[in-house]
């Protein structure tokens, strides 16, 4: 896996480099044939900059270089290492969200929710199976809970595939991703069976990417900020679990594999927080425009240019989602995923993939989740240039396909 992230790492810098130096630098009008290829492979959330550079000092924060060296957060708290003001500003963000309930959750943080999902598997693999616990997700599934789950070939778990097939009596763990990625549909569980464990991931369940249905309640619950504002780089995720034991098994693999989460990490999230949820309130951040509808916003204007751009070219189709109460802006919503996944309607075309790559955009084709080839994921969160290149070369596909 790491090998894998790697390399996008690098395609991603050269990419962004030789896009950047094409439509960046010269000022002029770019030659998209001319173009370095458009990464949209992996959902980098780089969309929002304008408004965190827009919010200013408000979301700066300085350290001093007596500030924070020991391990130690809070010694009386389960989750030791956890910075109190991050712990407060996630209990008070899910209040004035609405989106899940808190109160009778701890708190464990983490090197953003993909260490959460190891130290989630870790707590909820029974000890005494003879054979690794399987680890199920229903298809389309988030491609790296298989990199997870078989990475270290651990005794405990292995990777069990697509959830729909699962029928084995025996414990297993279901990974209920909602809203979904690849997808962006609203997840629930499919095997219920009496012997699993569930963990809910739900890194997009916020107001910009979906309507808030129900304030949710369930025993694991993962979230992370890199998807949430956007600061993937501060690599901060948080899980919020309701049982005493799973929570401390969840400490322990953090203690032990990171001994807890660099504490400058968690007071820019904290701070990052705290500005969203003032946002929200009128008087208390004037002049600063609520995070989520302006989030809300610029997702669905790219949504609305993406599907009229699909609709014309009519050689892809994309999946629909149902209006829906939100409760958090009391309206009527669609659901704005974070990625586009999208399939080919031609009978000729079996990898959507391969189609995009000859147009010089990279996105992750459906095998990786469990799915068919026809299908691709977009990330619908690049900056605007690389989005606005994006539709460009989509509907030069158009073009070609029809003969011009
Ligand atoms: N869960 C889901 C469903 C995701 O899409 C991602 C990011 N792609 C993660 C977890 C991990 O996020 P991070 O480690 O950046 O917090």
């Amino acid at each position: 896996m790491c090998g894998k992230i790697q390399d996008q790492a690098n395609a991603t810098e050269q990419d962004s480099a030789a896009v950047a130096s094409e439509i960046g630098g010269s000022g002029t009008k770019p030659n998209p044939s001319s173009l370095a290829p458009i990464n949209l492979d992996h959902g980098d959330p780089t969309a929002y900059e304008t408004y965190w550079s827009k919010a200013g000092e408000r979301s700066t924060i300085t350290f001093t270089g007596d500030q924070s060296l020991s391990y130690f957060a809070n010694a009386k708290n389960l989750c030791w290492f956890l910075e109190p003001k991050l712990e407060e500003e996630i209990r008070r963000l899910h209040h004035v969200v609405g989106n899940a309930k808190v109160d009778d959750h701890f708190i464990i943080v983490g090197n953003g929710s993909s260490q959460l999902i190891q130290a989630a598997l870790y707590a909820v693999s029974p000890s005494d199976q003879p054979q690794p616990t399987s680890v199920v997700s229903a298809a389309p599934y988030y491609s790296a809970y298989q990199e997870v789950a078989d990475l270290l070939r651990s005794g405990l778990y292995k990777w069990g595939g697509d959830a729909y097939s699962f029928n084995k009596d025996e414990p297993y763990i279901e990974m209920v991703t909602s809203p979904n990625n690849p997808c962006g549909m609203t997840r629930e569980p499919v095997v219920n069976r009496p012997q699993g464990k569930i963990i809910h991931d739900l890194a997009y369940y916020w107001p910009h990417y979906t309507p808030i249905t129900s304030q949710v309640d369930y025993d694991i619950m993962l979230f992370t900020v890199s998807k949430c504002t956007g600061h993937a780089g501060s690599r901060i995720g948080w899980a919020l679990v309701r049982d005493k034991d799973v929570a401390r098994k969840m400490v322990d693999l953090m203690v032990i594999s990171t001994i807890g989460v660099s504490k400058e990490s968690q007071l820019r999230a904290a701070k990052i927080l705290g500005v969203i949820s003032d946002s929200c309130l009128l008087d208390k951040s004037p002049g600063l425009e609520n995070f989520f509808e302006y989030a809300q916003h610029l997702m669905a204007a790219r949504w609305e240019k993406l599907r009229e751009i699909v609709k014309v070219n009519e050689l892809f189709s994309l999946t629909e989602y149902p209006s829906e109460y939100c409760l958090f802006t009391k309206e009527f919503t669609e659901a704005r995923p974070a990625f586009a996944w999208m399939s080919c309607k031609s009978d000729h075309i079996e990898d959507t993939e391969k189609i995009l790559r000859g147009h010089k955009i990279l996105a992750r084709g459906g095998k990786r989740f469990g799915s068919d080839p026809k299908y691709v994921r977009i990330s619908m969160l690049s900056r605007d240039q690389e989005f606005n290149l994006f539709l460009e070369r989509l509907s030069s596909i158009h073009g070609i396909t029809s003969g011009n």
